[in-house]
């Protein structure tokens, strides 16, 4: 090792006050995660854009967590094969993706908001139940980012943040979706973190979402409610799809084909709810979570 820089006595107050005003800057962040002011994700977001907040240590950013002692933190860091001098700015991105995910089991346990996935056959009626709930005020509705092409009543930030096939697979790259699928020639996805949001704030959050994207749901957080919904009869599921008019004939096969595969899936969910009249349907889900 070669002998340490010699610094001038200005220099050295200069440094001194430099690493003063980063312990301090770390003290502030530290203080907000204890106070419930910053999550994780946004300590996180901070330590990639600040360097002395990329300084902290992870130990010392779990300990300031509610809830994460010395001893959960210790496990928890073991766990993810995290060493115990490790700063922040020094974790992969995997190691970074695992302690977002360890985050959200965490804090959703603690948290009041409850995470409720609604799913079942194309044309169920999965989107006019979940846009009713989004008026009722019970849930924070997520909206969904796809490829597919707006149809002619909807909105971009509405009912889907509209985007480009190389938009979504950059998101899927910078790990910004909690889940994703390919369906019917689009592809649909989650967008993570206002989720987060919305659960850590307390709100109960409802995705309406395909099977295997609720599947992937339930791998990740296993609190997770899976709500499937059927229609009476399949001869209504054909009728509701047709009736709807949004599709030409060609797609609205594929659609009814893909249903028959999907309507197989009940059996993997928590709950099966028949979808005769909407307003029944809302009612039992708000029962669900209050
Ligand atoms: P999904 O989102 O599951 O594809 P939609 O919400 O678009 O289905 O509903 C498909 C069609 O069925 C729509 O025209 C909708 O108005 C109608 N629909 C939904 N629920 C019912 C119901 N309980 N009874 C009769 N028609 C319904
Ligand atoms: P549509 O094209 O009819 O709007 O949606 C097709 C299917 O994609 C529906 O079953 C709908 O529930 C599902 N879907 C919508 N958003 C998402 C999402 O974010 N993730 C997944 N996995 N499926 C979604």
């Amino acid at each position: 090792m070669g002998a340490p820089p010699h610094l001038t006595a200005e220099q050295r107050a200069m440094a001194l006050a430099k690493a003063a005003q980063s312990r301090k800057r770390r003290a502030e962040v530290k203080n907000k995660v204890k106070s419930g002011e910053f999550s994780i994700d946004t300590v996180l977001e901070i330590a990639a854009n600040e360097d002395s907040v990329g300084k902290m240590r992870v130990r010392e950013l779990l300990e300031a967590l509610s809830g994460v002692g010395k001893v959960r933190a210790t496990t928890l860091m073991e766990r993810l094969n995290i060493s115990p001098t490790r700063r922040i700015q020094g974790l992969g991105r995997h190691q970074l993706k695992q302690l977002r995910h360890e985050f959200m089991k965490s804090t959703h346990a603690v948290a009041p908001g409850k995470l409720l996935v609604l799913s079942g056959p194309g044309g169920v009626g999965k989107s006019t139940v979940a846009s009713t709930l989004r008026t009722s005020g019970d849930f924070w509705v997520s909206i969904s980012a796809t490829t597919r092409a707006p149809r002619s009543n909807e909105h971009d930030g509405v009912d889907y943040f509209f985007i480009t096939d190389e938009e979504f697979s950059r998101r899927i790259k910078d790990d910004e979706f909690l889940e994703w699928a390919a369906f019917a020639g689009s592809r649909y996805g989650t967008p993570r973190s206002a989720v987060e949001e919305a659960l850590l704030k307390g709100r109960n959050v409802l995705l309406e979402i395909e099977i295997a994207g609720a599947k992937q749901v339930k791998a990740h957080l296993a609190q997770s409610l899976l709500v499937f919904l059927e229609p009476p009869t399949w001869e209504e599921l054909v009728s509701r799809l047709e009736g709807r008019g949004t599709d030409g004939p060609e797609r609205r096969a594929e659609r009814l084909a893909l249903a028959q595969e999907e309507l197989a899936a009940a059996s993997f969910f928590d709950i099966v709810i028949v979808n005769d009249q909407v307003e029944r349907v809302v009612e039992q889900l708000i029962g669900l979570i209050s």
